[in-house]
């Protein structure tokens, strides 16, 4: 079975984790680039971040046979803290670089006037640059936040059909769909969607234009929470080529839109930078 986990935030991850993901069938990733949990202070902080997704991560995911891309973007929640806005202005240096196949994670965190801005400006940037977009849908009042963001999106250059709308569940998907955009569901251990709701969703909605992804993190989630969705799924009856449909050709289709991917792993470098994964030892 080969899986695409489409938002995973591996820099928050172990070497277990890689090994295991490899294991369970994943061969393939995308980082957003988001919160950290401890607020950034300045411009520069994002930058040495947005270098370590196109840099240390790809090299630490080449060495257990993942390839890896990335999203950038000033994410929803910096976006209301002025010392962050100077990270927009930046964004275009890097939005032309390989890896990064969509602009995101961008979207509405608490929807105040400083999001609305930040989001409209990024659908703009991805436009400008031939990439589409991950956005992130709020955790809280999840169908007026994603009314809000099909109307934004609506409104901007960038076609629904180049827009990933993530973290839908069962209240949010048919509107999300009627929208004309992808459709992604992040699976968490205790909270959103779990694996069987996943199943259901899929039974009522079908296949198309829909991700499943862990969006595993520096909180309470699990990084192979895509293999078991696809397991759910064929304990449910769906066949393999459903499972593929939704674990490999979808997510590839979706960030194939920004010319980008490169599915093949690169043999791995035994230096990024002058470090190793062995902390400069052997
Ligand atoms: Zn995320």
């Amino acid at each position: 079975m080969r899986i695409f986990d489409p938002h995973i935030h591996m820099t928050s991850r172990t070497t277990d984790d890689y090994r295991a993901m490899y294991a369970s069938g994943v061969r393939a990733l995308v980082e957003p680039s988001f919160w950290l949990g401890q607020p950034r202070t300045s411009p520069a902080s994002f930058f040495d971040y947005f270098d370590a997704l196109l840099g240390w991560e790809p090299f630490r995911a080449s060495q257990y046979g993942i390839a890896h891309h990335c999203t950038l973007a000033l994410n929803p929640k910096e976006a209301n803290d002025p010392r962050c806005l100077p990270v927009l202005d930046e964004l275009p240096r890097y939005l032309v670089k390989d890896g990064v196949v969509a602009v995101g994670e961008i979207g509405y965190d608490s929807m105040t006037p400083a999001e609305d801005t930040a989001l409209a400006t990024q659908l703009q940037l991805a436009a400008e640059h031939g990439l589409p977009a991950l956005v992130h849908t709020p955790h809280r009042d999840k169908l007026a936040g994603l009314r809000r963001t099909i109307d934004v999106v609506r409104e901007s250059a960038l076609p629904p059909e180049h827009v990933l709308l993530d973290h839908l569940n069962e209240t949010t998907v048919k509107e999300a769909a009627r929208s004309g955009s992808w459709l992604g569901f992040s699976i968490y251990p205790d909270t959103k969607m779990d694996e069987d709701r996943m199943v259901a969703v899929l039974k009522e909605h079908g296949t198309e234009k829909v991700l499943v992804n862990s969006a595993a993190d520096w909180g309470n989630s699990d990084p192979l929470k895509t293999r078991k969705v696809a397991d759910a799924m064929l304990a449910a009856g769906f066949g393999a080529d459903d499972v593929e449909t939704v674990l490999w050709h979808n997510p590839v289709a979706f960030y194939g839109l920004s010319g980008r991917l490169q599915l093949d792993v690169p043999a791995p470098e035994a230096l990024h930078e002058g470090n190793s994964v062995l902390r400069g030892g052997e």
